[in-house]
């Protein structure tokens, strides 16, 4: 199934119900309770993530043709501006991008020579060219702006090296065949290391296997998946193109699939190449993910990432004007929310909107699915309440002729809510 299918469906599930907006209508029409469920739909909006790759690295050379690593490939060294940018990304969208992040030229001792197969040097590693100040400076900018900046395992050194010679990829290699987990358990363990010596708290809990090879489930020779050895070290979710992902038949709900616990997500497809510098996205984000790599973040001179930054802003604010999709404000509201859109049914009748979670509490992921958002449309502004479940907070907007509100849920029970509307007046 093509990535347009998958929304469409996705969008189906979620079952906008309800008449829709009349058009002439204005704010003054909304009358008597038992008018106002023909002006009233509500949605479970489609999340969307922000997820970049290959963050971390110093050098910017794309190393490939020598044996090292791919990196970024911009013709400079990384600066603590270029992780800047990524935070005033998530400031300016009230979100915390993923930074999918490699965090080998962060070894401040040199731990990676004892780590079979994460250089291109061995046991000669030597990262000292790449330790010094600006270490310290972006673990600031990333432990101040925790909001706004997400940490998720991408690798140590991106590539699988064995005698100075690298095939793809670290995690998996070209047929998506699990690497053995004794040596990706030391890999992990490394991982968690870099971050204690740079004091960027514990291992994450998010992943994006580098160069994207990666299976569903158990891979030949392995008795446990990828997944699984994720689920033993705390991880809830992976996230990774379908289109390249082996067994992504066995995805049980089209948009992710649950694999050990973990909620495997489609990303879907860039909107640019991984090599483009001072990206100028457009198109259409048609999935749950807004993959990109970090130079599509960045400017060739760092003090115009700005500029770049802006570019992204303006492609991604609208998906929090419509009705059908939303901005994650973070990884966890992400998982929950895709959970719900994909499985909770959500129904106008009368002055009621019904929740039906029985699909939903099945999900079988391993983070809990309690909170989620529904947007509500109506051409007059509603107010809201439920002995069923918890309305967290409620906001509203005016979009062209209606009134789009925003209501984050927690539940109670996991059968069914409902939530009574009437016009406030
Ligand atoms: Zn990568």
């Amino acid at each position: 199934m093509n990535r347009r299918k998958f929304m469409k469906k996705s969008i189906q599930s979620s079952a906008v119900i309800g008449a829709g907006i009349a058009g002439s209508n204005l704010l003054s029409s909304c009358g008597h309770t038992q008018s106002l469920e023909k002006k009233v739909s509500a949605d479970i909006p489609l999340p969307i993530q922000v997820v970049l790759d290959d963050v971390g690295w110093w050098s910017g050379k794309d190393g490939s043709e020598y044996q090292e690593p791919y990196r970024t490939g911009i013709n400079r060294n990384h600066v603590p501006a270029d992780y800047q940018a990524i935070v005033e990304l998530g400031k300016a969208l009230g979100i915390r991008p993923q930074a999918a992040t490699v965090l080998g030229e962060w070894d401040k001792q040199n731990i990676l020579r004892n780590v079979p197969h994460s250089t291109w040097m061995g046991d000669n590693w030597d990262n000292s060219q790449w330790v010094g100040p600006w270490l310290e400076e972006t673990a600031d900018i990333i432990n101040n702006n925790k909001e706004n900046f997400e940490i998720t395992v991408h690798g140590l050194g991106h590539e699988w090296w064995t005698d100075g010679k690298f095939t793809r990829a670290e995690w998996a290699d070209d047929d998506g065949v699990m690497r053995p987990k004794e040596i990706l358990v030391q890999h992990l363990d490394a991982y968690a290391e870099i971050m204690h010596q740079n004091n960027l708290g514990e291992l994450p809990i998010s992943f994006v296997p580098n160069a994207f090879r990666h299976s569903f489930g158990v891979t030949k020779g392995n008795d446990i998946s990828l997944a699984q050895l994720l689920a033993d070290r705390g991880f809830t979710y992976i996230n990774t193109p379908f289109s390249s992902m082996f067994n992504s038949a066995a995805a049980q709900y089209g948009l992710f699939g649950v694999d050990s616990g973990i909620m495997t997500i489609d990303r879907g497809a860039d909107l640019l190449d991984w090599n483009v510098i001072g990206g100028k996205p457009d198109g259409a984000i048609n999935g749950p993910t807004c993959g990109m790599h970090w130079p599509n973040l960045l400017h060739e001179n760092p003090e115009k990432n700005p500029e770049v930054v802006a570019r992204w802003v303006k492609l991604l604010a609208p998906y929090n004007q419509k009705q059908e999709t939303m901005l994650s404000k973070n990884s966890v509201e992400f998982q929950q929310q895709l959970a719900h859109n994909k499985l909770t049914k959500v129904k106008v009748a009368d002055n009621l909107i019904n929740l039906n979670f029985s699909d939903t509490k099945n999900v079988g992921t391993i983070a809990p699915n309690e909170e989620l958002t529904i947007k509500v449309s109506c051409e007059c502004e509603l107010v809201f309440t439920s002995d069923n479940i918890k309305i967290i907070s409620a906001s509203s907007q005016k979009i062209n002729d209606s009134i789009l509100h925003k209501l984050n849920l927690k539940m109670t029970g996991n059968k069914g809510a409902q939530i009574t509307f009437e016009s406030k007046s």
